[in-house]
């Protein structure tokens, strides 16, 4: 019998290389994630000093304020959890991330970092 003889082998080969090739894109798409996110610690850390040095801001102010964003959710966990908004036009709950009522179509003001 050759490799490909029997039917559940022939699964059985193309179940692995699906997996393979399952892993390898979540391998590229895990090293383009990383590189996102050290790209935008960079992009904080610059922030952060530009800041602190036009501003004369200390390190310890920023950190009091990453408690107080982080508490103002009621929890301290390291998150910042944005609640969700209410559309002016219609009343109804809007989530943090969309610009619009998904309800009614009413625009609503967008905040930098929800
Ligand atoms: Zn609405």
């Amino acid at each position: 019998m050759t490799y490909w003889g029997s039917q559940g082998s022939f699964y059985a080969a193309r179940t692995a290389a699906e997996a393979g090739a399952a892993a390898r894109r979540s391998e590229r798409q895990a090293e383009g994630l990383e590189e996102r996110f050290e790209r935008s610690m960079l992009t904080l850390e610059a922030m952060w000093t530009l800041l602190r040095d036009k501003l004369g801001l200390t390190d310890e102010d920023l950190c009091n304020r990453m408690t107080d964003l982080d508490l103002s959710d009621g929890q301290l966990d390291g998150k910042h959890r944005h609640e969700p908004r209410s559309c002016p036009k219609c009343g109804k709950a809007i989530g943090p991330r969309f610009a619009k009522c998904i309800y009614c179509g009413q625009l609503v003001e967008q905040t930098p970092f929800a």
